[in-house]
């Protein structure tokens, strides 16, 4: 019997929000990572339109899995095997990155890697790092998710609590909308907040009624609407500085008050901070504060790898194919929002 050809070459797509990426990988390592963002059409709505997200998917993606197999030196035909997120996001724009992923698993008659999109932000910080100790406490916090994880081992992922109504970054997203400083909020609101004083400005933490690691910001984003309703605050006034670095500090503390409660009972050996909110520098710098005053390492990706990409898709499913590698494209993949 002639033996199968030990893969090589990995092609993975994320089209789960608004960014179309494709990245390829040699042996779990990356060789190229595109990521064609769709801010610019999303902008003037303020938020994330879900029909013009899949629309522009379809219109980039062949672009974009193109240029990351320009970029890499490789073909089609050199990829051994194809990974693509399954969810959770949104639906039109997964099906979009899954229908095409699912394409040309059948027509090279190659595996196809389903990956949870929430597992491969937490995958960003191990590329960097594979030295990593286990178990881990790991923040994913981005645009649509704020989720806390206990990872005993390598993909064994334990969800400790997430939010139970906005996530930490569409907090900040409405606030910069409602001040009408352009989307995302996050970038602007930390580049206004920028040597404002932080503490200016009082919010209370939100409080859970029951006990666990879930997380609320509903309640921070109509504390910081009422401070701006009452304080006349607009895009130029002279307190806004100070108004958001209070603001930022105030999610800031939030989220990691979870992972400080946390690290009592489960006891990690290294914390992990992902997600597109983890690119804030306030964020990594206090999250690396807490992680130094407890004696722990603490690991953020670079900015680049918090972001979407495929790039994390494509290693979280190389460990998954070295940890149980799969033959044929699995044509029954189903994408999942939630
Ligand atoms: P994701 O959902 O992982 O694509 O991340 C997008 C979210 O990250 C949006 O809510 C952005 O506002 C937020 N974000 C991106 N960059 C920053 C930043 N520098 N500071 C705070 N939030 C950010
Ligand atoms: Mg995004």
């Amino acid at each position: 019997m002639a033996r199968r050809k030990k893969p090589r070459f990995l092609l993975a797509l994320e089209t789960s929000c608004d960014e179309t990426s494709a990245a390829v990988l040699e042996r779990g390592r990356i060789l190229s990572n595109i990521i064609l963002s769709q801010d610019e059409i999303h902008s003037p709505y303020g938020g994330v339109v879900p029909e013009l997200a899949s629309r522009q998917h379809i219109k980039t993606i062949d672009y974009v899995v193109a240029m990351s197999l320009s970029q890499a030196g490789v073909s089609l035909e050199d990829i051994d095997l194809f990974a693509v997120t399954q969810g959770p996001g949104l639906i039109g724009s997964l099906l979009v990155g899954l229908t095409f992923a699912k394409g040309l698993a059948y027509y090279f008659h190659k595996p196809l890697i389903g990956v949870d999109h929430l597992q491969a932000h937490i995958e960003a910080a191990f590329l960097e790092n594979p030295q990593i100790e286990y178990p881990v406490l790991a923040l994913l916090v981005s645009g649509g998710h704020t989720s806390l994880y206990f990872l005993e081992k390598p993909l064994s992922y334990q969800l400790l609590g997430k939010t139970r109504d906005d996530a930490a970054g569409e907090c900040l997203d409405k606030v910069a909308k409602f001040l009408q400083l352009g989307y995302p909020g996050g970038p602007v609101i930390e580049r206004l907040a920028r040597g404002g004083d932080s503490s200016r400005f009082h919010f209370s933490l939100p409080r859970m009624k029951t006990a666990g690691y879930d997380f609320s910001f509903s309640g921070l984003k109509t504390a910081a609407l009422k401070i701006i309703r009452e304080n006349r605050l607009t895009a130029n006034h002279q307190l806004l500085r100070d108004f958001l670095a209070s603001f930022e500090e105030t999610v800031a503390r939030a989220l990691l008050e979870n992972v400080h409660k946390a690290l009592e009972e489960f006891r990690p050996a290294a914390l992990v901070l992902c997600g597109g909110v983890a690119r804030n520098t306030r964020l990594r710098t206090r999250f690396s504060e807490l992680a130094a005053g407890c004696g722990l390492p603490s690991f953020v990706p670079s900015p680049r790898l918090c972001t979407d990409n495929a790039g994390m898709v494509g290693a979280l499913a190389w460990k998954k194919y070295l940890a149980a590698p799969v033959t044929a494209a699995d044509l029954e993949l189903d994408a999942y929002p939630r």
